[in-house]
């Protein structure tokens, strides 16, 4: 049996002597407050063990990890429709990239891109009477924790600058594949980013996707075929312009944010998170990457 506490002691120690040469993300002024040098990982077993080191519980923006969360109650929602108005291939760009102006009919390449995320927050929008208050209470369900909240400041900070996410949502309008006001897509969209949680409230919320679509409570929220479906996408798309080097390095289905976390998941296995806020040039959190990268070297426990 492995010694899961004493693993995450030994990554957590070896980082901390790292040189962290990543750099908090500012463009979303808010997110440029949080120190630099925190670092949690938190790791839940399919069998209910939970193992924490560092700045484990210390809340934190999920920013575009959020993106799972609302493609599953998209998914939920409308089933396979949904594939009409997004796609799911590898994007090769990062995440905030204008790529729609190489596609055909404004379908954004994949949901986890920004214009894809964009078009799942329509589809919300459209398909819940309280958008903002139901998508917040599926992720309450997900997490068990009613805890969990939006940031106000964060999500106005990113309203305030988010001109890329604008001209994205104007495109994907002109080309009719926003059925929703702009404003009230981005209102949205901002706010699920903004969405605060703690590392092990972020294996919580991911335990759905490593045990055949059922929460922590048992209860079924996706179909096993959904939870397959979403977790492809998170291994080819859940790093953006990094995913081939995240599949390389670590070998599992994961999704990252700029606000540092990372959340990754094997199947029948276990969730685990990492927080660490500065970030690689491709907006991948630096550490959290490479904590990663040791645990699934040190336990030998990777999809490949
Ligand atoms: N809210 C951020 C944005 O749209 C999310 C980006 C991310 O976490 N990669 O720019």
């Amino acid at each position: 049996m492995l010694n899961y506490q004493a693993i995450l002691e030994e990554i957590h120690t070896s980082l901390k002597k790292t040189k962290n040469t990543g750099e908090i993300a500012s463009y979303i002024p808010e997110l440029a407050n949080v120190p630099k040098n925190k670092l949690g990982i938190h790791l839940q077993l399919i069998t209910g063990e939970n193992y924490s080191v560092g700045d484990a519980s210390e809340k934190f923006s999920i920013q575009s990890i959020s993106k799972v969360l609302s493609l599953a109650k998209a998914f939920q929602l409308v089933g396979n429709d949904l594939w009409k108005r997004v796609d799911v291939e590898p994007s090769g760009n990062p995440f905030n990239h204008l790529s729609l102006l190489e596609l055909e009919d404004g379908i954004p390449r994949n949901p986890l891109i920004n214009s894809g995320a964009i078009v799942i927050a329509d589809v919300l929008l459209s398909h819940l009477k309280n958008p903002k208050e139901d998508f917040l209470n599926f992720v309450r369900e997900l997490t068990h924790d009613e805890t969990i909240s939006y940031n106000e400041e964060i999500a106005e900070s990113e309203r305030v600058t988010g001109f890329n996410n604008y001209a994205a949502a104007n495109l994907l309008k002109a080309y009719g594949n926003l059925h929703n006001k702009v404003e009230d897509v981005l209102d949205f969209y901002f706010h699920q980013c903004s969405i605060m949680m703690d590392c092990r409230q972020l294996t919580n919320a991911f335990f759905v996707f490593a045990h055949k679509g059922k929460c922590l409570k048992d209860v079924q929220h996706l179909t096993s075929s959904q939870v397959k479906r979403i977790n492809a996408i998170m291994l080819t798309c859940g790093f953006y312009d990094e995913a081939g080097e995240f599949a390389f390095e670590v070998g599992l289905p994961g999704k990252s944010g700029v606000g540092g976390g990372i959340v990754a998941l094997l199947p029948h296995c276990f969730t685990i998170a990492t927080w660490a806020p500065a970030l690689n040039p491709k907006g991948n959190s630096y550490l959290g990457m490479q904590a990663l990268e040791q645990f699934t070297t040190k336990t030998k426990l990777s999809i490949f």
